[in-house]
């Protein structure tokens, strides 16, 4: 144990890094995105961010690690859950809505200026052409399936299906419909979508993180666990992969692709098996 309680783990596998030090040289791991629902946090469990994991990614942070919570949700959601949870731990940075990045300045989450204005002109600029189509695609949907469909402050067409199944299907013409409009794309979670621009997700997002960090593709660690998870589990961003049992097939495929790690363990606990495999020179 170090000062603050927390468990340091031998990391590096070649027994190089002497327990205690500050410095992050050894570190193997120097960036950690973690998507939130179903990767980090199980709503109905308790508690829903398994201690394992936040010693694990807090000896991390002793040693200079930055660790981002890379996730669907937005700000106010986020912040409510994440309360909720009452973990000891706070995530360096943020990526919120699949596409907007956030920074922990010691006071407060504040925007990366330039990716996030970017971000917002790029969407409003898309959106304008799409909006007055999308009125069509809501009654398709209405017509066929019980789903709920709406316009939000990130998205002219959110869906929330009534179950996987026909998210699929309706996820599939959502697919027909962006392909008459350059940038446009789908993003899927369980039974959400929404149309974003294809220039941002959480791997863009990530790919920008690393670069204001200075970090290499090899030293970025990421884990999720549904299909909006997808453009980050990319070995482009981020070469040590992790996913957890609870992923969806398609998660699972892709980590497995790329010489990254499919847990046998759920949600938080799977991550962490996750980063230990990474941190133990895998
Ligand atoms: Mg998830």
């Amino acid at each position: 144990m170090n000062g603050n309680g927390l468990t340091i783990l031998p990391v590096g596998g070649g027994g190089d890094f002497a327990p205690g030090t500050a410095s992050n040289m050894s570190l193997p791991i120097k960036l950690i995105s973690t998507d939130f629902d179903g990767t980090l946090f199980a709503e109905f469990e308790n508690p829903p961010i398994p201690e394992r994991l936040v010693s694990l990614i807090g000896d991390l942070q002793a040693r200079g690690a930055k660790w981002v919570i890379n996730t669907g949700r937005d700000m106010s959601s986020l912040m409510e859950v994440l309360a909720r949870a009452r973990i000891r731990i706070q995530p360096d940075f943020l990526v919120l809505v699949e596409r907007e990045i956030y920074q922990h300045d010691g006071v407060r989450y504040v925007p990366v200026p330039d990716w996030n204005a970017a971000c917002a002109r790029d969407h409003a600029a898309l959106f304008a052409e799409v909006r007055p189509e999308v009125a069509s695609l809501m009654d398709w949907v209405n017509a066929r399936y019980r789903a709920t469909v709406y316009e939000d402050a990130y998205s002219p067409f959110c869906l929330i299906a009534g179950n996987n199944g026909e998210a699929d299907l309706i996820h599939a013409r959502m697919n027909e419909f962006c392909a008459r409009f350059p940038h446009l794309t789908v993003v899927r979670n369980d039974v959400y979508a929404r149309f974003s621009h294809a220039n941002y997700n959480k791997g863009s997002a990530l790919a920008r993180l690393s670069q204001m960090m200075d970090v290499t593709r090899t030293e970025v660690f990421a884990a999720g666990d549904h299909l909006n998870d997808l453009p980050m589990l990319k070995s482009e961003y981020a070469s040590r992969l992790a996913a957890p049992h609870n992923a969806v097939p398609e998660v699972k495929a892709a980590v497995a692709r790329q010489r990254g790690f499919v847990s046998r363990l759920t949600c938080g606990n799977g991550v962490a098996e996750g980063l230990e495999y990474h941190l133990n020179g895998h």
